[in-house]
This record gives structure tokens, C-alpha cells and sequence, in this order.
């Protein structure tokens, strides 16, 4: 391994509250937001000349089907750990979504939302079991979400797209597709899906309303408050704290070099340790390992992956593994799930081998005993 990777695994689990037991978490950023809605949509784009095939977020991405969620649980329940507990995703999940229906009925003034398992009603029979697998996968704690955000595209810049007539969001919007990639004839919209970023301070105020109804939907949908937050893009501003704390929210999971930003196109960059407190009663969880196989043909990320757990473990702090929706979605092409599922059987047969004291659980339950835990 280069010396420098090495180095750097070890050194961003230093400071931050720490506790020795194994503790393994995968928190998967995505699941409940749409992108591309189908191989139909996709195939439109490329005819129109669209670059959507040469960017693997844009070409892989859509909502995880029954197939999906099928194969990725057969995955997760292949090993146990110490506890007789499966290996556990915290799907980071976005409640809600644009409704085409009412936007293009209201000529684009206003913007509407759906709930995420509303959206799931519009796509093909391969979603007709969704909501199902979605409460078995919370009920055996091995899918358990938490909060990504309300939606996954920035409002204020969505509308404002459709408003001027912005081509790809415009054609986007008619395929019920979101933040597809810009023509070339055409200029990108910045942070797209950063729905947590502001044109202006003020915004911020919006942005609370936004938050304590996607909160409130995302009770409806799974039967709990959400404990835990990563915002969309990680991009947010600590000015919502202070709502999602009221609103229930005990952690914010972010990355170490976390954005703020502060209106104006203009961003600051906070270092952020795991455990910091923001409140009495809220703290920041900070990612320290990443598992992005995006159908890998080898074993090179899962042993990156696997060098990455055994540093956290050695500064005595739990490996919080950052992944995403896109590496587990077949609908475009289902060898790009399955080799990524390989590559996951394998880091987890890898851990449950090497670490048999290890401890699978969701991202609420490792936050919880971390901030409590003594040292
Ligand atoms: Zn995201």
C-alpha cells in the first residue's frame, strides 16, 4: 500500500471520542431519490445527444428496484457477526421528490413533492415490492434509514431551470428525470444537487420549513423519527442545526472536511472531528473509510476498504464506511450491481475473518454508544 494512503488513514481517526469495541457501519447515500427514471429515458438522452453515458452517477443511477434490494439483502444477510447480528446498510434516504404532475399543471410557478413510495407507484413492476422489502430490511436491522434530506436537487435552482427553459432540465423534466448531465451547447447549473445550498443567506429560513416536513414524511414513511442527518451533497449550513435538534435529529453525519456554504457562490470549509458536540444532545459523525466498487472487476477497493476499517479500529474508533445508491443499481445494467455485490460479499466474509469480535449495526445505534461511551 502506498505509504501516503497509509498514513492518511491512520491520521483522520486521531482526534474524536473513542471506544474499543469493533463496530462496523455503511452509511449509503441516495436511496429514495430518483435521477434517470428508466433505460427509456436514458436511451432518449443519448438520442438527443445528451453526454449522460459518459458520467457513471448519471448512467447507473435510479430508485433500487425489488431485484436490487433482493440481491443487496442476500449479500448483507451472508455473514453474522459476533452478536448473530447481519451486516447492516444505513441507507442515507431522501423522503421525497419532485411532482411532475402538479409543477407541469401549476405551468411551473410552484413546486410540489411526493413522497418517495408515491414516486415508486409511476416506475415498472420491478418497484411493485418495494415498500414491502424496504420495512422487512428495517424490521431484521439490516436497511434502516436515516435522513439524506427532503429531496436530492436544490429547489430554488430546479425551478428557476424549468422557468428559463433550461434544455437538459427541461427534456429532464419530460423523461421525470432529475440533474441529468447539461448539453454541450448549454451551461451546467452549479451544485445541482446540493439542496442544502443557498443563493443567499436568507434562503435558510426556506430550507428549515423544507427540512421539518421532510421529517415529518420520512416518519410517515418508515414508522420513527430520523435520528441522523447527511445532507444532500454534503453541503449544509450549521443554521439548521438548531431545527433538526428540535425536530429530533441527535446527529449530523458529514465528512471530515465538511462545506459551508454562505451565499453567493461562496463556501467555507469546517474540519469536523467524529463525536464533536454541537449542542448538548447533537453531535457530528464523521465518515473515516469509503466503499465505492462502482462494478469493480477486482478485489482492489475492498482491500482499500478493509486497510481503511483496520486503521479506525486501531485508534479505537468505529469504521463508518461512506458509500452510495449508484454501485447496487441494475436496471441499466445489472452486471454493474452484481459485480459490486461480489466486491461486497467479499469485504464482509474479509472482516467477519479477521475481526471476529467485530459488531454490524445501523448508523442511530453506533452514534448513540459512541458519543456515550467513556473515553
Ligand atoms: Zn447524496
Amino acid at each position: 500500500m502506498n505509504l501516503k494512503i497509509d498514513i492518511k488513514n491512520h491520521v483522520k481517526n486521531i482526534i474524536g471520542k473513542k471506544i474499543s469495541r469493533k463496530i462496523v457501519v455503511f452509511c449509503v447515500d441516495d436511496f429514495g431519490s430518483i435521477r434517470t427514471k428508466n433505460i427509456d429515458a436514458y436511451n432518449k438522452l443519448v438520442s438527443l445527444g445528451n453526454p449522460i453515458s459518459k458520467k457513471c452517477i448519471q448512467k447507473y443511477d435510479t430508485l433500487a428496484s425489488n431485484s436490487d434490494l433482493k440481491n443487496l439483502f442476500d449479500v448483507l444477510t451472508s455473514v453474522k457477526d459476533q452478536h448473530n447480528n447481519y451486516a447492516c446498510f444505513t441507507p442515507f434516504t431522501v423522503v421525497a421528490n419532485p411532482d411532475f404532475k402538479k409543477i407541469r399543471a401549476n405551468n411551473f410557478q410552484t413546486y410540489y413533492r411526493q413522497s418517495f413510495f408515491d414516486t415508486l407507484k409511476d416506475y415498472c413492476s420491478d418497484y411493485d415490492n418495494v415498500e414491502n422489502l424496504w420495512k422487512e430490511g428495517i424490521k431484521t436491522n439490516i436497511f434502516y434509514p436515516a435522513f439524506h434530506g427532503t429531496e436530492h436537487v436544490n429547489i430554488n435552482r430546479f425551478m428557476k431551470a424549468l422557468q428559463e427553459n433550461h434544455k437538459s432540465t427541461r427534456i429532464g423534466f419530460e423523461l421525470e428525470s432529475i440533474c441529468i448531465p447539461a448539453f454541450p451547447d448549454e451551461k451546467a447549473i452549479n451544485k445541482y444537487t446540493a439542496t442544502y445550498d443557498v443563493n443567499s443567506i436568507n434562503d435558510n429560513q426556506q430550507l428549515i420549513e423544507s427540512i421539518k416536513e421532510g421529517l415529518r414524511i420520512f416518519e410517515n414513511l418508515f414508522g420513527f423519527r430520523a435520528k441522523q442527518f447527511a445532507p444532500g451533497a454534503g453541503i449544509y449550513s450549521p443554521d439548521l442545526n438548531k431545527t433538526l435538534f428540535e425536530e429530533g435529529v441527535k446527529f449530523i453525519n458529514v465528512n471530515r472536511y465538511r462545506t459551508v456554504p454562505l451565499g453567493n457562490s461562496k463556501y467555507k470549509k469546517k474540519i469536523t472531528f467524529n463525536s464533536q458536540k454541537i449542542y448538548s444532545g447533537q453531535y457530528y459523525i464523521v465518515r473515516n473509510s469509503s466503499f465505492e466498487p462502482q462494478g469493480a472487476e477486482t478485489n482492489r477497493v475492498a482491500l482499500d476498504t478493509l486497510n481503511q476499517i483496520e486503521a479506525a479500529f486501531k485508534w479505537n474508533t468505529p469504521a463508518i464506511i461512506s458509500s452510495h445508491r449508484l454501485n447496487f443499481i441494475g436496471h441499466f445494467e445489472p452486471k454493474w450491481r452484481d459485480k459490486s455485490l461480489i466486491q461486497l460479499k467479499y469485504l464482509l466474509k474479509e472482516i467477519v475473518k479477521k475481526w471476529p469480535d467485530v459488531e454490524f449495526m445501523n448508523a442511530d445505534q453506533m452514534a448513540e454508544i459512541l458519543v456515550s461511551s467513556e473515553k
